[in-house]
């Protein structure tokens, strides 16, 4: 079976009816055929908490006043990717709420600070205007993450609220029309959200040609509205991930850190079943546990130097090598 034999109806079959371990096995021979056995690390920083959104799922939304907002100086910033560079990551992701204070000036100034280390650089910092992603990409970003969420129009505009998703998907137009690497991505197991609909993200993320798929779990946040929701299981997740794999094979795939929430071992089962990627946390200190999008978010108390060698050791134990080089997408 080649992946152009997957349609609408056998993702749908794939999602709910087909054995999860053989689906897994296929993604798994997949990813080792197109993309081999290195995994590539990734050093996630969470340089603020602050959003001017207010996403339902979301535990920093702006209606969320149980949360103890912060935001590195410049110099913490750019102090904290030093260590992450000098620990031995070659990509540094900048993760945040959308915090406007960070205007195009100001993050401009540590994107080029940020790259004199000599690292592939990836922001995730939400919707921007298209005079920010070309600044940005510029002053020498290289990657941005901005997840679709989901493709079911309703869905996304009942859970995110003041937003569009016709501008988010805009967004993901103008990041990868400005030469970007573009990784987009979903939540599974948002409250409302049909197999179908799921299946339909698949197909868009192949159409529109991202590089990096995410692909979590949903955990409902206790402070936010979507508190007594059900939430994702680790299972939805991975068979999603799985059968993205199959549809890309060449992409670029996290294990992701939700899925770890989930169950102990849930990034290990990841890489066994298509992803290929992991980002370790290299926030610092309390900015770790404010950062929290989901509860349960593991390694709060952890320093990037133990994340760092616990994921090593837990790559290395099923077989796997730590990517050399920058691991960007390998059709570039
Ligand atoms: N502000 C940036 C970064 C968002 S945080 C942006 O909008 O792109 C990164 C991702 O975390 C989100 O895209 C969303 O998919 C995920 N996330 C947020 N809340 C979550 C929850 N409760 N459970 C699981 N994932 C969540």
């Amino acid at each position: 079976m080649t992946n152009d034999t997957l349609d609408k109806s056998a993702i749908i079959e794939l999602l709910t009816a087909a054995p999860a371990d053989e689906l897994y096995r296929r993604a798994d021979d997949v990813r080792r055929e197109a993309v081999g056995d290195a995994v590539h690390l990734r050093g996630l920083i969470e340089f603020s908490n602050i959003c001017r959104n207010d996403c339902l799922y979301c535990g920093i939304r702006r209606g969320n006043r149980q949360v103890q907002r912060y935001r590195m100086t410049d110099e913490e910033l750019v102090e904290t990717a030093k260590r992450a560079a000098a620990l031995g990551f070659q990509t540094i992701v900048l993760q945040s709420g959308e915090d406007m204070h960070f205007d195009q000036a100001r993050m401009c100034r540590v994107i080029e600070q940020i790259k004199r280390l000599d690292v592939a650089l990836t922001l995730s910092v939400g919707e921007r205007d298209y005079e920010d992603f070309k600044a940005f990409r510029e002053a020498g970003a290289d990657r941005y993450l901005m997840r679709i969420e989901t493709t079911d129009r309703d869905l996304y505009h009942r859970l995110n609220p003041g937003m569009s998703w016709e501008h988010r998907h805009e967004c993901l137009l103008m990041i990868r029309d400005l030469g970007y690497e573009l990784g987009s991505g979903i939540m599974v197991g948002l409250p409302g959200q049909s197999v179908e609909s799921i299946a339909d993200d698949l197909l868009y993320l192949k159409d529109i040609g991202i590089d990096m798929a995410g692909i979590g779990p949903f955990i409902p946040h206790p402070e936010t509205p979507l508190a007594g929701e059900a939430g994702g299981t680790l299972e939805q997740a991975l068979r999603t991930m799985a059968i993205m794999r199959i549809l890309m094979p060449d992409i670029n795939i996290p294990a992701t850190t939700a899925m770890e929430s989930l169950h102990p071992q849930g990034r290990i089962m990841a890489l066994q079943a298509g992803a290929n990627v992991v980002m370790p946390n290299v926030t610092e200190g309390e900015y770790r546990r404010l950062y929290e999008l989901y509860p349960g978010k593991i390694c709060v108390n952890d320093t990037p130097a133990h994340c760092c060698s616990c994921i090593g050791l837990k790559i290395r134990s099923i077989g796997r090598t730590i990517g050399q080089g920058r691991g960007g997408h390998m059709k570039r």
